[in-house]
């Protein structure tokens, strides 16, 4: 067993650090009350080639793995400037397309999207069907040789700023088909087709990508549109979910780490009784303790699904725990963090609860603990479903 890292990917996984010398957690902070798209810094990954990581050499990506990729997620949270659009946008539209899509798809959007030239957001969310993607009712109807998109998505992160969205239909309605994950077609989506109307959804997590809703009017689809076959868009979600959930895990890990770092620069500043720092507090220190030793094991976790995945062994098992400890790791780290910095912790000054909204959202998105609950027990223990 070998936990070196290469050195490509050792500089991968410093990236973040580096790029935050220029475009740093005040930068990305100023972006995120604005709501607005960091483009710079978008940009400079893209210059800087780091955009399609997965996506192969001959599309203008980097032709590298799973565990690479999870390490520049990481890496960019762990210096406070994490991109929640380089999951749900670049990585679940990016990768479908290079291993999906025809030729003709992949010289058509790969290329730009690794230059950041055009940018995509992912759709699968639906307000009537939520966590159940089954009950999803968003669908593309054919018509003499086209299709037509009717419906709505909701919560899509980017889908404004987006120039395409890869959108989660229905082919055939869910009544219609025999196995309930049939009948399902992703369809590659012009964002600025005038029959698509996007709803601004405030959210009180403070990221610089916003959230909207969309609905769909009749907007047309050429076949040529259609990633995947038609109707077998669920292998294509089903695909795409571990490494979702890895990189989504990747900035779990990377903000406890952010979080505790600040921390212990704090803890070792400030003297309040007999000259001592208050990171001697055990009080203070053992939380942090705790958290610095499940933050790493989430990491351990993380490359070990991320290596899964690139080895083509089943990752689903790993990539949910994964994801499921690095949110909840996550989450006590920033909390445990807060704590060392009294007042301060709620300051915007000091800028640490800030990292408290981005965390604990990941423990419901892009999926909740209680699925990836359900498919430990479920899938892993062998045990009864209970929906
Ligand atoms: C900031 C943000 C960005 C997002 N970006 C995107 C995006 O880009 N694209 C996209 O498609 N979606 C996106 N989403 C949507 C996100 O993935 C969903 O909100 C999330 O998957 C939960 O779905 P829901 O909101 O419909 O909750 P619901 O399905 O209504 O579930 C509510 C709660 O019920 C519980 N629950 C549900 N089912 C079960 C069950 N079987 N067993 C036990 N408990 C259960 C869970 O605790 C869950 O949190 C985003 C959401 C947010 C807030």
């Amino acid at each position: 067993m070998d936990f070196d890292l290469t050195q490509e990917q050792q500089m991968i996984y410093e990236y973040g650090h580096r790029l935050a010398k220029k475009y740093d957690r005040k930068y990305w902070m100023a972006c995120a009350e604005k709501r607005e798209f960091p483009t710079a810094m978008y940009q400079q990954v893209a210059a800087d080639g780091f955009l399609g990581l997965m996506v192969s050499e001959k599309y203008g990506g980097s032709g590298l793995g799973m565990i690479e990729a999870a390490l520049f997620s990481e890496g960019l949270a762990e210096a406070g400037i994490p991109m929640l659009s380089l999951i749900v946008g670049a990585t679940m539209s990016m990768s479908p397309i290079d291993k999906f899509g025809t030729e003709e798809q992949k010289q058509r959007y790969l290329p730009d999207c690794c230059k950041g030239k055009i940018r995509f957001c992912f759709a699968i969310t639906e307000p009537n069907a939520g966590t159940n993607t089954m009950l999803a009712t968003t669908q593309a109807r054919e018509q003499n040789g086209k299709f037509y998109l009717n419906g709505q998505k909701t919560f899509i992160t980017d889908a404004e700023g987006s120039d395409f969205g890869l959108v989660v239909t229905r082919t055939t309605p869910h009544d219609k088909v025999k196995k309930k994950t049939d009948g399902f077609t992703l369809f590659i989506v012009n964002m600025n087709d005038p029959r698509i109307t996007k709803q601004y959804i405030p959210v009180s997590v403070t990221i610089p990508e916003k959230q909207w809703q969309l609905f769909f009017d009749n907007v047309e689809l050429g076949p040529d549109d259609a990633l995947g076959e038609i109707g077998r868009g669920f292998d294509i979600l089903f695909d795409s979910l571990n490494p979702e959930r890895i990189l989504a895990a990747g900035i779990g890990v990377g903000l406890g780490r952010y979080a505790l770092e600040r921390a212990v620069a704090y803890c070792n500043e400030r003297r309040l009784f007999n000259d001592v720092p208050i990171g001697a507090y055990q009080g203070l220190q053992h939380p942090l303790a705790a958290s610095k030793t499940e933050i790493e094991m989430a990491s351990l976790m993380t490359r070990k699904a991320a290596w899964a995945y690139d080895k083509g062994l089943p990752s689903g098992e790993y990539a949910n725990m994964a994801k499921y400890y690095a949110a909840e790791a996550g989450c006590r780290a920033v909390d445990n963090a807060i704590q060392c910095f009294g007042g301060n912790g709620f300051t915007k000054e000091y800028g640490i609860f800030d990292i408290y909204p981005l965390i604990r959202l990941m423990r419901t998105a892009p999926i909740n603990r209680e699925m990836i609950l359900n498919y430990i027990g479920e899938h892993v223990m062998g045990l009864p479903r209970s929906y």
